[in-house]
């Protein structure tokens, strides 16, 4: 799997404490996305799903996050990931800019280990109803084998929240959602 950056706990990326794995390449190209740096294929890391899982530890979240760049662009690689993440009983959230509705089609064994998606393209013009959602039309869904069990995305009380993390070699990465 490219992955473009990895944070070992966040909490402004989905509910709870959660690893957050950003995946390098998209070809959506969304006008204002907040990640332009994870759009090209040809940077990044390239590291397998057990090689990202041994950098986990499960006694402190509750869950991994894969965001990015696209992640179902990469689908082989994810479902291994979160194949591992469901058997160290880690809940799992995947953000993607593609429709639920149409991963469904394509890509409906890695939907079956979702636990959460948040689904369709950025759309700047658009203002998020969610807080966990980047524009109005995504949806914060609740899926079980595949399927929408609820949709979340007006369920918690809206608002905007950031980190700023700097690691041990000084590195700085802020992440979640601010309003510009
Ligand atoms: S799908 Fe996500 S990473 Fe890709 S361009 Fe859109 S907002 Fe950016």
């Amino acid at each position: 799997m490219l992955i473009n950056s990895f944070l070992p706990e966040s909490k402004v990326n989905g509910p709870g404490n959660r690893a957050v794995v950003w995946v390098q390449g998209c070809s959506m190209n969304c006008e204002g996305c907040f990640n332009n740096s994870a759009h090209s294929y040809t940077g990044g890391t390239e590291l397998t799903a057990e090689q990202i899982f041994m950098q986990l530890d499960c006694s402190v979240i509750t869950g991994i996050t894969v965001s990015g760049g696209e992640p179902f662009e990469q689908s082989f690689e994810l479902e291994k990931l979160l194949k591992l993440a469901k058997a160290n009983k880690l809940n799992t959230l995947v953000y993607t800019g593609y429709s639920f509705e149409k991963l469904c089609i394509e890509h409906n064994s890695t939907l079956k280990l979702c636990d959460y998606l948040i689904d369709g393209p950025y759309m700047k013009n658009i203002p998020s109803k969610c807080k966990w959602a980047g524009s109005g039309n995504q949806r914060f869904l609740k899926l079980v084998d595949g399927q929408i069990v609820n949709n979340l995305t007006e369920n918690e009380e809206y608002s905007r929240s950031a980190e700023i993390m700097i690691d041990a070699a000084g590195k700085i990465t802020v992440t979640g959602f601010i309003e510009v």
